[in-house]
């Protein structure tokens, strides 16, 4: 964890992995099995599609992809992520709105906590530039202070997503980590002040398109890199009408791309039935660990090739 000390002053939780050790034996433990979620707030499909991304565009020639996935009603950020991240749809994880008001979090967990409850030796790791993924404020956080590392910058600016990807990439190269998520969040700003339609919106998912590079490198300057096996999984929560916002049920609010990348992944075009939900529940499968029924997760594997 040495590298880790240089962005103390960046992290706002830290935890500790002290939760009690049940008698039996872990169900999941970590191994070489590694993955990451990138999560670009407000991002269209449609518009990602158009736009000169050509690194974002070589994981999907070299892995499993769709445009066509869907979230659900309320089609804005703190349902969208949640089911995400949980796996589990707004009837279950309780939260509806933008406040986090019926959080049930206890009993459907984000991906990250998930893996800490079952074996806190799963080193985790979380970068956001939205308040309430990894902090209290706003109703949050999505991503309890179980998590290894957070790290935060307060508000979702270009300025910021930038600190975001350095932050993280550094962190994903440097540090021991089995699982992470990393959020940005400047596509949905600029698809809000201006649209999705403005050429604004398309440049900033070019911008975006080179700070998902920098995390992939980093990944693949891995010393231990030739020995893992790391899952890139990418999507988004919500789309926006044309003249900017969301929350409705129209297509482009539902509308949202999946994609997958790794070894593991059997290269495709993903089903149309793909949701949000798949997205927290594949990245868990990936890891080796057994889904349990218990859990009622609502997603489903996606793309990886049988074991
Ligand atoms: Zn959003």
């Amino acid at each position: 964890m040495k590298k880790f000390h240089l962005i103390l002053a960046l992290i706002v939780a830290s935890a500790s992995a002290a939760h009690a050790q049940g008698t039996t034996a872990p169900l999941a433990a970590p191994s070489n099995k590694k993955v990451l979620i990138i999560g670009t707030d407000g991002t269209r499909p449609d518009k990602l599609e158009a736009a000169n991304i050509p690194n974002i565009r070589a994981l999907m020639a070299t892995g499993a992809y769709t445009g066509k996935a869907h979230t659900r009603m309320p089609t804005v950020s703190g349902p969208g992520w949640s089911s995400m991240l949980t796996g589990v749809w707004s009837d279950k994880h309780g939260v509806k709105n933008n406040a986090f008001t019926g959080k049930n979090y206890d009993q459907y967990p984000d991906f990250l906590t998930r893996l800490e409850k079952l074996n806190p030796k799963f080193s985790t790791f979380a970068a956001a530039d939205w308040e309430p993924i990894v902090t209290g404020v706003s109703g949050g956080p999505l991503i309890s202070d179980s998590v290894d590392a957070k790290v935060y910058f307060k508000g979702h600016t270009a300025q910021n997503d930038q600190r975001i990807a350095d932050t993280a990439s550094n962190y994903l190269a440097h540090e021991d980590v089995d699982a992470a998520f990393v959020y940005f969040g400047n596509v949905d700003g600029i698809g809000h002040s201006l649209g999705p339609v403005n050429p604004e919106y398309t440049k900033t998912i070019e911008t975006m398109d080179k700070q998902v590079a920098q995390l992939v490198a980093a990944i693949r300057s891995r010393p231990t890199y030739a020995k893992e096996d790391w899952l890139i999984l990418m999507s988004t929560d919500h789309g926006h009408v044309d003249k900017g916002g969301h929350g409705g049920p129209s297509e482009v609010e539902k509308s949202i791309f999946v994609l997958a990348n790794g070894t593991s992944v059997a290269p495709q075009t993903l089903p149309d039935d793909t949701e949000i939900v798949d997205v927290g529940l594949t990245a868990l499968n990936h890891l080796g660990v057994a889904i349990d029924p218990t859990w009622s997760m609502d997603g489903k594997v996606l793309a990886l090739k049988a074991k």
